[in-house]
């Protein structure tokens, strides 16, 4: 490949904060440095949040609903369209999962269908434990109205911002700061990346302090080991946590410059047909990454002949997340929606849309795309 999706985009700062957690000797577990990413992210995010720095995105999901009390008889709403490791965690808790279509405005889980099945459901007395709203390529979901919903019928909400990290809510509020949790990815691929990595926002102490507990083996208070729970190694390294520390310095850089690379493709490719995710009303989307729809009435040509085009000259793009109430895994799942996720899946493509795409080679990308259209 010569031109990815996304690939990690170092700042050039990384190795100092390495080389400061070599030099004081605290390579692993933790550390000055994992403290110190703790704080930074906390005070991007805003007042009144804690952080619990940890190995992946979907650990922090985990901890979240073992927190919130999800367990073998409960049910928990999730939006269908997501990546496996923002659901997967609800199996590992013996959890069903009952997914939701995406409002069509603005690609996020439609809180009007949430709305109306919560009340169906407290009606016959079957609530589900938590709703896991997903804030799609970039997008923040409706905060406060998974909030409101959340509150009204005391059900525990856990926003999943791994893919949003860097996003605005209502100008005021960012991604990653909502419900009683949220959880945010620094995977490879994501906006910033710690090379792995993951953390848990929560507005609760409590949480904080059990999530700390919990991704450290659920050691009690005592000189030898004790245990009155069981708990897992979720805890991230202090070495990653000064990648991370690497990364926080240029996180608006990076949202700006995917929201560049977002705005090339839309002066481009709009002209030909080619239709992008809408931006949600007064919010501020990172465009994590673009993608385009591709209505082969409109284009002449559809998804994957552009996808495989693309592909012919080394050039990485994907179909969208394939929704989980398709996947095999999930057969016989419910499923609460009209199939506009089915849509996306079956027409929406993601571009490259990395921070470290020059715009020479995004030229090139729109190029191939133009011509095969203009074709058509
Ligand atoms: C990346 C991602 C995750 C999982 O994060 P990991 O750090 O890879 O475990 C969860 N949900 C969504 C929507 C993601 O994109």
């Amino acid at each position: 490949m010569r031109i990815y999706l996304s690939r990690p985009h170092m700042s050039g700062h990384e190795q100092a904060h390495l080389a400061r957690a070599f030099a004081s000797g605290f390579v692993a577990p933790a550390g000055p440095q994992l403290d110190a990413f703790e704080d930074a992210v906390a005070e991007y995010l805003g007042p009144g949040l804690h952080c619990v720095a940890l190995s992946s995105g979907s650990a922090a999901l985990h901890l979240a609903l073992r927190i919130a009390g999800v367990g073998p008889d409960d049910e928990v709403w999730v939006s269908s369209m997501t990546f496996a490791g923002g659901v997967f965690p609800i199996l590992y808790q013996g959890a069903t999962p009952m997914f939701f279509d995406l409002a069509p405005a603005t690609w996020t889980m439609d809180a009007k269908l949430v709305e109306d099945a919560l009340a169906r459901a407290q009606a016959e007395n079957r609530l589900p434990k938590a709703i896991v709203p997903t804030d799609l390529y970039g997008q923040s979901v409706d905060l406060n109205r998974f909030e409101a919903l959340a509150a009204a019928y005391g059900v525990s909400l856990i926003v999943d911002s791994a893919e949003s990290f860097g996003a605005f809510y209502r100008e005021t509020r960012k991604a990653g700061s909502g419900g009683d949790a949220a959880i945010l990815s620094f995977n490879g691929n994501k906006i910033i990346t710690t090379s792995g990595g993951g953390m848990l926002v929560t507005r609760h102490e409590d949480w904080a302090r059990q999530a700390r507990f919990l991704a450290t083996q659920a050691r009690d208070q005592a000189p030898h080991y004790e245990h009155s729970t069981y708990g897992y190694n979720y805890r991230l390294s202090n070495i990653s946590a000064a990648v991370g520390l690497g990364q926080m310095e240029i996180l608006e850089e990076r949202v700006a410059r995917r929201r560049r690379v977002f705005e090339r493709y839309h002066e481009q490719l709009a002209p030909l047909g080619v239709s992008f995710m809408p931006e949600a009303e007064g919010d501020r989307a990172t465009r994590w990454l673009t993608v385009a729809v591709i209505d082969p009435e409109r284009c002449g040509v559809d998804r994957e002949k552009i996808r495989r085009h693309l592909l012919d000259h080394e050039i990485e793009a994907r179909p969208v997340w394939k929704p989980m109430h398709l996947q095999p895994l999930f057969e016989g799942a419910g499923y609460v929606g009209a199939g506009f996720d089915e849509g996306l899946f079956e027409n929406g493509l993601c571009l490259p849309s990395g921070s470290d795409m020059t715009d020479a080679e995004q030229d090139e990308v729109i190029g191939l795309i133009s011509h095969l259209i203009e074709r058509a």
